[in-house]
């Protein structure tokens, strides 16, 4: 029962991932939709501040924080650990504790990942074109240590337009500092 189940969580994962790109890409060519997209420009650099070897890194995160984090892997959908999550706070990198996204931005997409429509300021992420898997995707990574988080995609609820599709695993919750 459990393998069926898991079997059916893949298959439906794969159709979403294809078919949000698509639905992206579609977007994207019919319209330049995004007008205040602060954070869809893409600063060029590999320069980042916290530099670190594959050895270090592996050293320091989890198995799957790693796979994902450091080798641009992907979570499962809807079964991860803040797909549902409402409550208050900051998310930050898992891999160095950088600022990335505020539960303010935090909505339900349905897709089954966390979704933001917006990162927490201009100097949390930096955003790069992703061709991998033959798809077009523009992925998210950290502004701080370059550890891939997610993917960026225009579909997304005003005022940004914009769905920030981020791995649980790439996250961690901090309570609101105040
Ligand atoms: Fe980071």
């Amino acid at each position: 029962m459990m393998k069926l189940r898991n079997f059916f969580v893949f298959t439906l994962w794969a159709f979403i991932a294809m078919s949000c790109s698509a639905q992206s890409k579609m977007e994207h060519d019919q319209t330049n939709h995004n007008k205040n997209n602060m954070a869809m420009t893409n600063k060029k650099t590999q320069n980042f501040e916290i530099q670190k070897t594959d050895a270090e890194w592996k050293k320091e995160l989890t198995e799957s924080e790693y796979r994902i984090l450091r080798e641009k892997g992907t979570e499962m959908p809807y079964v991860n650990k803040y797909y549902k999550v409402d409550k208050e706070g900051v998310y930050v990198c898992a891999a160095c504790g950088h600022k990335l996204f505020s539960s303010d931005t935090k909505y339900h997409s349905g897709s089954g990942w966390p979704s933001f429509y917006a990162p927490i300021d201009s100097n949390a992420i930096i955003t790069r074109p992703d061709n991998s898997m033959f798809m077009h995707r523009t992925e998210v990574v950290c502004a701080k240590c370059g550890s891939h988080l997610g993917h960026v995609f225009e579909d997304g609820p005003e005022p940004t337009g914009l769905r920030y599709c981020i791995n649980s695993v790439a996250l961690d919750l901090k309570p609101e500092e105040n």
